[in-house]
């Protein structure tokens, strides 16, 4: 099927140019690691949809920005409503650090919870198109409860592949999908060089991050929302949690095309954070390392969705903080847990501990000194809290058990409520 918004896919490593057509995933040349980013043309997207025009499109989905994605404009998508997710105002949480304009972008009110819905959507859009009977991914738990559901909707079925450690919740949403469910005796660096290798043996459609050049073009539909909400005046900075770096990366492209159509007129300085335990990009933004020098590094932390210790959209995950003057961040798992309730008691949104990371990293960068108070500052919560209770119940006191007594209660406030 043609696009004809579309010029092609070029590799992220030498430049090459294909056809749509002429290639499945990756660059040939490079194997696994040519990742491909999708070149749009933007003279033509111009003719056909403009600002005025969105404003007036009553779908409040990913799908009012179908001009900007690669898939035809009367391509089937699935049922489930994904994206346009609330960006609240946060003073409270802004007045903490001493700042006058922080948002948060609330991507756990997604169909399964998490910013996965986004890639996920389409990549169901893209094996529905590709005629595949299954479709498959590698998962830390996000994107595999995502390809899941979003494929439950349309009746496609699904293998996954995550790692056995994967929180509880998570591993519950790709059963009750229908999902077939592996559990991986492994990292998830082993069950995403596993997948590649099942796809190809059972010709699977294979959603597997970065590998498959279309899950950025879905992650970047929260850049257009963020613009959109903020009536297209884009904010300074966005903070955003980083494992993979699929979805920085896909951040960046959101706002490159946003910049090319004369939507915006500034680039945000884009901030990613890692776990300390789990930070490879952090020090390759350091080391001023190219992505394809990077090597396959032990990873661990409590935020399981950001641990990944050969990030697979590592050249666009750098090129992200790299061409926007934005820099890379690692807090602390103990830093990570403390970002939850501080969260949701300061917004009311409850997000899971990767998520938390990314305020943790807005806290982190204050301290630096990296950010100015005027800044119009976004952080992005990625999934909800409800994706680890066993992480939650870390951060908060244990509440007494009374018996059913009015004097048990009056023990409890022997003068009257207080904070
Ligand atoms: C996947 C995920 C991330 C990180 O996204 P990458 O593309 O792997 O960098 C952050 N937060 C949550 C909740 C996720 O599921
Ligand atoms: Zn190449």
């Amino acid at each position: 099927m043609f696009t004809n918004h579309i010029l092609g896919l070029k590799c992220t490593i030498c430049g090459e140019e294909y056809e749509l057509s002429a290639v499945d995933y990756v660059c040939p040349k490079h194997g696994d690691d040519g990742i491909l980013d999708v070149v749009y043309d933007y003279d033509s997207i111009t003719s056909s949809v403009d600002r005025e025009m969105l404003a007036q499109d009553p779908e409040r989905s990913i799908w009012r920005y179908k001009p900007l994605l690669p898939v035809p404009l009367d391509a089937p998508v699935p049922p489930l409503r994904v994206g346009w997710t609330p960006l609240y105002p946060a003073p409270r949480l802004a007045e903490r650090s001493g700042l006058n304009h922080v948002w948060i972008k609330d991507d756990g009110v997604n169909p399964t919870a998490s910013f996965k819905d986004r890639a996920s959507a389409l990549a169901v859009v893209k094996a529905q198109e590709a005629g595949a009977s299954v479709v498959t991914t590698a998962s830390t738990g996000n994107a595999a409860a995502a390809l899941a559901g979003l494929a439950a909707s349309v009746g496609l079925p699904t293998v996954i592949f995550v790692p056995k450690t994967a929180p509880p919740a998570k591993i519950a949403q790709h059963l009750v999908y229908g999902a077939r469910v592996l559990l991986v005796d492994g990292t998830y660096d082993d069950a995403f060089e596993l997948t590649l290798k099942a796809a190809r043996e059972f010709g699977w459609y294979n959603r597997n991050t970065a590998y498959n050049p279309y899950m950025t073009e879905g992650k970047k539909t929260a850049a257009y929302e963020i613009c959109e909400q903020l009536d297209w005046v884009a904010p300074d900075r966005i903070f955003i949690p980083v494992g993979d770096g699929c979805i920085i990366g896909g951040i960046h492209k959101g706002l490159k095309d946003l910049l090319a159509l004369g939507w915006i007129d500034t680039m945000p300085k884009l901030m990613g954070v890692q776990a300390t335990g789990s930070a490879p990009l952090v020090t390759a933004w350091e080391c001023d390392m190219q992505g394809w020098e990077m090597q396959p590094q032990p990873a661990t932390s409590i935020a399981d969705s950001i641990v990944a210790g050969l990030p697979r959209d590592r050249n666009k995950a750098l090129a992200a903080v790299r061409e926007t003057g934005g820099a890379y961040l690692a807090v602390s798992d103990q830093e990570i847990l403390d970002a939850i309730p501080i969260v949701a008691r300061n917004t009311g949104v409850f997000c899971e501990p990767a998520a938390a990371a990314s305020y943790a990293g807005l806290v982190k960068a204050v301290d630096k000194g990296l950010v100015d108070k005027d800044e119009r500052i976004v952080v992005l919560l990625t999934g909800s809290g409800l994706k680890d209770i066993t992480s939650t119940m870390k951060t908060v006191p244990e509440p007494p058990i009374i018996a059913p007594t009015l004097d048990a209660v009056k023990s409890i406030f022997p003068n009257g409520f207080s904070h």
